[in-house]
């Protein structure tokens, strides 16, 4: 049965009535621009009339979602019509036993990108207060900030993306409500031992919340080198953020924590949504957490096509950034007749989704995820390819 047409009704709210009354919305929301996301599979596969697509764009898990996970989804379908259990005790208290550190530390969120949204929006005041970051960063902590009307205060990265803490500190005032720090870095894979941030942390006013986003910290071996987790009983206004995207393939879910002192925690859970975690990406994270030969296995994988891919790249005459993470970032050999946005359209006719980076002012470099030993290798034949013509 076809419903009846509502489109009459809604004349009046086209055209000039609508502009005005989208002047009646904030001014931030006004200017937004959204998060610019990597292509999807299916828009690649429509575009290019393609069979076959590979996504090496969002570092992602390679070895997709742990089966174990998988289990646990299909076991838990049924009680989908169940809201979750407010605040999610049980993956509260898994994470922290993982972490050996206290429930009351754990804030899960819809993806580690609530919780920059949380922090931000219980720590700094619209139009009095600032956040700290280097640039480029993730847009997530510059387009969350900028909606509530917290501005930057951001420092460029080395040249070699190294982090200029003394520099960004040398910033800092009462009103710098947040830092954020990335290690790794994303788009770069840089990454600095923990001792470094911990200088940095006692560099900075006691009021100014340090939020040091470990998204790849996984990848980052040894673990206790680069985690701040270790560090973080010292520093009541450290804040770290893990997520279960990448390196337990989750991403689809959405589901990541902040690990932060109680007192801050509390405020988190206080003010966010409730039922922000849905009840199959809780059952998902608990799985996940089981499954330590699926962890290990995506460590070895990621280990190894970083090495694979680093290698070839670099003969193929590409300059590549070190990197700590489960991506890499290259840039074209020198003389290549081709910008980075060629290579990059040139890739996807071919199948291959990478990431230009134009979005991070960075127009002459591309970033890969690491994919499967088959994924690399298609990825490199094709940019081979690419590049000899
Ligand atoms: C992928 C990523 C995250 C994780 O985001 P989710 O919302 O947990 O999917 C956080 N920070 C950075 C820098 C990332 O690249």
């Amino acid at each position: 049965m076809t419903p009846p047409s509502v489109s009459a009704n809604f004349v009046g709210a086209t055209g000039a009535d609508s502009a005005s009354l989208r002047e009646t919305l904030r001014p931030q929301v006004q200017g937004f621009s959204p998060y610019v996301p990597g292509l999807s599979i299916a828009e690649i596969m429509e575009r290019h009339g393609l069979a076959q697509v590979i996504k090496l764009a969002s570092n992602e898990n390679p070895l997709g979602a742990s089966p174990v996970v998988m289990r646990r989804l299909k076991d838990c379908a049924g009680a989908a019509f169940r809201y979750p259990q407010a605040g999610t005790p049980r993956l509260r208290k898994a994470i922290a036993a993982k972490l050996g550190v206290t429930p009351d530390m754990i804030v899960p969120g819809n993806g580690s990108d609530e919780i920059i949204d949380l922090l931000i929006r219980v720590r700094a005041r619209p139009e009095a207060e600032h956040f700290l970051a280097f640039s480029p960063c993730f847009s997530i902590y510059t387009l969350q900030s900028a909606l509530q009307g917290v501005a930057a205060r951001q420092v460029p990265l080395g040249a070699d993306f190294s982090f200029p803490f003394e520099q960004l500190a040398s910033l800092a005032t009462p009103e710098s409500a947040l830092a954020f720090v990335t290690n790794p870095d994303n788009p770069s894979g840089h990454a600095v031992p923990a001792e470094a941030i911990c200088q940095f942390v006692e560099s900075l006013p006691e009021s100014c919340i340090v939020v040091v986003d470990e998204a790849y910290v996984d990848f980052a071996l040894p673990l206790e080198t680069y985690s701040m987790l270790p560090h973080l009983h010292k520093y009541p206004n450290v804040v770290v953020l893990r997520t279960f995207s990448k390196c337990y393939g989750l991403a689809g879910l959405r589901l990541g924590y902040g690990v932060m002192h109680p007192w801050l925690a509390d405020a988190l859970m206080r003010v966010r949504l409730p039922f922000s975690v849905n009840l199959l990406a809780e059952e998902a994270g608990l799985a996940a957490l089981e499954d330590d030969v699926f962890y290990a296995e995506t460590l070895r994988v990621v280990v190894e096509g970083r090495g694979q891919l680093s290698r070839r790249l670099t003969a193929l005459g590409c300059n590549v950034q070190p990197s700590l993470a489960n991506f890499l970032l290259f840039r074209l050999p020198a003389g290549c007749a081709l910008t980075a946005r060629q290579v990059f359209e040139a890739l996807l006719a071919r199948g291959v989704i990478i990431r230009p980076l134009e979005s991070y002012n960075l127009p002459d470099a591309l970033r890969v995820s690491v994919g499967t030993a088959e994924e690399n290798s298609f990825f490199l034949n094709a940019l081979e390819a690419i590049l000899g013509n």
